[in-house]
């Protein structure tokens, strides 16, 4: 059975699977999909508080925005491991809250009300390589686009915890990524490494991988991770998701022009900072972007907490299509300033 709604359509009513939900208190008596959605989120106390973490998943209308609520976060059990949660980066909650950020980053908006974003002092990413065993259209930090087997050395690990001892920093969460983090060729090092620092110096600090969770191999080694680190899976597999049009540069589009760019985006402040191979950056998908465009205008140090990094947003947040608000899709979509840069570092 096709359960399909799309958000986009000009629904007839008559088929419109929400009519029966909302027939009491409709304000669009024999609206469509987005009138009716409108309404419960206005009237429907249950509903409103539903959507505050449904997962979008595009199982069926393959490169037609949002089309299907899949089910709700929970919990998995998976190759023996039972404390792994479905991880899903679109989520209604997750697009309410970038449109908001599109209007909130409008350069009159950023001069009335100050910038909406800092960068995080408590959270950082480290991407540890941008090897990878999938193939997602539009990848975030281009393992498809631009495949690469760069990935973190044990020494960059070794002094990002020298100088954040030096530093008195205290980390609430560490994330481990990628790519596929635990494809980097020294991952259970890097771990101890991590485990050793926050059982000496951190022990309230939250380490987290977050994986693909496919294959034999990535999840031989997640069944070694011991218990206290909490692995995120978003169970992929050659399935395409749905992804926001990340390779949609902002610069490219007139849209964008009004918009204050260094005003980031929320990954600033949910993510945290970023470690990736070529250094540290306000978030680690600026330093994907940088591996591309190679400005090479990492940090190579970790950034001192008075260091707003705002000469690096201002440089990346231009390419980015986490900027603003984009429709997730699967469809491959490239702007020119990429397409460019592609075609550069593939030569
Ligand atoms: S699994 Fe993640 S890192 Fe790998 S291609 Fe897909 S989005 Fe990119
Ligand atoms: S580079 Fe992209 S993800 Fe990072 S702050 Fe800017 S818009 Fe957000």
């Amino acid at each position: 059975m096709n359960n399909d709604f799309n958000l986009d359509a000009d629904t007839n009513p008559k088929i419109c699977p929400l009519c029966h939900v909302c027939a009491k208190t409709s304000f669009f008596k024999g609206g469509n999909v987005c009138d009716h959605l409108f309404t419960l989120l206005l009237t429907d106390p249950a509903f409103q508080a539903s959507v505050i973490n449904i997962p979008w998943v595009n199982a069926h209308g393959a490169g037609r925005g949002l089309s299907q609520v899949d089910t709700p976060i929970r919990e998995f059990r998976c190759f023996g491991i039972n404390r792994m949660k479905i991880h899903r980066n679109i989520t209604f909650k997750r697009l309410l809250l970038d449109l908001y950020q599109d209007f909130r980053c409008q350069k009159p908006v950023v001069r009335l009300l100050g910038r909406p974003f800092q960068r995080s002092r408590r959270h950082i990413e480290m991407d540890l390589t941008y090897r990878c065993n999938l193939k997602c259209q539009n990848c975030n930090r281009s393992c498809t686009q631009a495949p690469s087997n760069l990935e973190i050395s044990l020494h960059e690990i070794d002094s990002f915890i020298r100088q954040s001892l030096d530093m008195n920093i205290k980390w609430e969460r560490i994330r481990l990524l990628g790519g596929e983090p635990t494809l980097h060729s020294c991952f259970s090092d890097i771990l101890d490494r991590l485990l050793e620092y926050r059982s000496e110096h951190n022990p309230t600090l939250r380490l987290v991988v977050c994986t693909n969770g496919c294959g034999k191999r990535v999840n031989r080694i997640l069944s070694r991770i011991p218990e206290t680190v909490v692995i995120k899976n978003t169970f992929k597999n050659s399935q395409q998701r749905l992804f926001r049009p990340f390779n949609m540069a902002p610069l490219d589009r007139a849209r964008f022009a009004l918009m204050d760019q260094t005003a980031g985006c929320r990954i600033l402040k949910d993510c945290g900072i970023g470690l990736t191979p070529l250094g540290y950056y306000p978030c680690a998908i600026a330093g994907g972007i940088d591996r591309i465009f190679g400005h090479h205008f990492s940090r190579r140090n970790l950034p001192n907490p008075k260091d707003e990094m705002l000469d690096q947003l201002s440089l990346f947040c231009r390419y980015c299509g986490h900027f603003g608000f984009a429709w997730p899709t699967r469809k491959i979509r490239i702007s020119p300033a990429w397409e460019r840069a592609y075609r550069k570092v593939m030569t």
